[in-house]
């Protein structure tokens, strides 16, 4: 029976994990920069949350200054320019508002990352760090091809938990102070203080939404929470 061996990897200038919005994008700073670099994302594509497809908001400032520039600015002007993303309208609280294509996004990412010469890592998840000293020396991942030690002279950690952090032994907190969860995926407008204690009610009280009988009286200027109920009930139910 033969084995198929797997070709060894170079030591990495850099090595970033996590393919996010943030992960990509330093990923291809560094790439551009002539160092080494390397990308590991757990998925089978880049862009994390922006590639959700929902708007992106503060492109521009409230006063609509340009708020987004070098490289996220390259993506959405490079998006736009077929139809990937629309053009940028004024919002007065978040100062402004754009809706992308998340799969244009996707597709952008992967084609910035090969035009920028750095090697991607998709579908492989961190397992460990080895460190010397207090500095990372090389990450172990799993793949399908099974465990690998990747070497490199530094690592960034864009996994949006710190998982590399954690891993290396850096202490950490989960969340926030009395918050347990980080968002809440719904596209109605809420009252953000009504929805914290519709959340806090939920999470503390560990009674499920339906058992939330009895909603707040909804005053005109909550005329939207009712919905969220259903919505909260999607999230977690
Ligand atoms: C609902 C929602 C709406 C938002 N809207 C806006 C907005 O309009 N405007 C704005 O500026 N910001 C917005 N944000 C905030 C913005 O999306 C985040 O700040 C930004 O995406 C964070 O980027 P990130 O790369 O750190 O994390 P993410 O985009 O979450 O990327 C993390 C990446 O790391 C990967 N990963 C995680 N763990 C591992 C692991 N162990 N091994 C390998 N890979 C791993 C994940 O798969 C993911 O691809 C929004 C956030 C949310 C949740």
């Amino acid at each position: 029976m033969s084995v198929q061996t797997r070709r060894p990897r170079p030591h990495y200038d850099v090595v970033v994990r996590g393919g996010g919005t943030a992960g990509a994008i330093a990923g291809i700073a560094a790439a551009r920069t002539g160092a080494k670099t390397l990308l590991i994302e757990q998925y089978g594509n880049l862009g994390g949350v922006l590639t959700l497809g929902m708007s992106l908001k503060g492109v521009h400032d409230v006063e609509g200054r340009k708020a987004l520039g070098g490289i996220g600015a390259e993506l959405i002007e490079s998006a736009r320019a077929e139809d990937g993303a629309t053009a940028v309208a004024s919002h007065p609280r978040h100062g402004s508002i754009m809706g992308q294509d998340g799969e244009a996004m996707k597709l952008k990412l992967i084609a910035m990352t090969r035009a920028a010469g750095l090697d991607l890592l998709l579908h492989t998840f961190l397992v460990d760090a080895a460190l010397e000293g207090t500095a990372i020396r090389h990450v172990r991942v799993a793949h399908k091809g099974g465990l690998e030690s990747i070497s490199a002279s530094c690592f960034v950690d864009c996994t949006g938990d710190a998982d590399l952090a954690a891993r290396a032994g850096a202490t950490f907190i989960h969340g926030r102070e009395g918050v347990r969860i980080a968002a809440c995926l719904n596209a109605i407008k809420v009252p953000a203080l009504r929805l914290a204690e519709l959340i806090g009610q939920f999470l503390f009280t560990r009674r499920t939404i339906a058992q939330i009988d009895k909603p707040p009286p909804i005053n005109p200027s909550q005329r939207q929470l009712r919905p969220c109920h259903d919505q909260l009930e999607l999230c977690y139910g």
